[in-house]
């Protein structure tokens, strides 16, 4: 089967045409932000493999270290404005988060 072929299949099915609309602003905006943190968190594992130097070589040669503190960044500022759209309680979900993992610890006897 060739690309084309495929694709007419797929197209017939029409799933992906009803499936996904997008009403309210919110809706939009979460989506947005949640593919701009996909985004962001490609360029610190490209830039995390380049430090660890298993990035092809032309990636190897323009690489920056100084860059990697500023995806760090981006990852943690796209998180919070994703929290933001989705009302999510960044600072409650982190410190419930923390009390789990001190829990989990302390029945493990860790
Ligand atoms: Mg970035």
């Amino acid at each position: 089967m060739n690309l084309k072929t495929l694709q007419e299949k797929v197209n017939l099915q029409g799933k992906h045409t009803t499936r996904y609309h997008l009403y309210t602003q919110q809706e939009k905006e979460i989506l947005t932000m949640t593919v701009k943190l996909n985004e962001e968190v490609g360029e610190l594992c490209n830039d995390i493999l380049s430090i660890l130097r298993v990035q092809r070589k032309a990636k190897l040669e323009k690489f920056d270290k100084r860059n990697v503190y500023e995806e760090f960044a981006d990852v943690i500022l796209t998180t919070l404005q994703l929290a933001s759209s989705a009302k999510v309680d960044i600072e409650r979900a982190v410190e419930d988060k923390i009390k789990k993992i001190e829990k989990r610890k302390s029945t493990k006897g860790e």
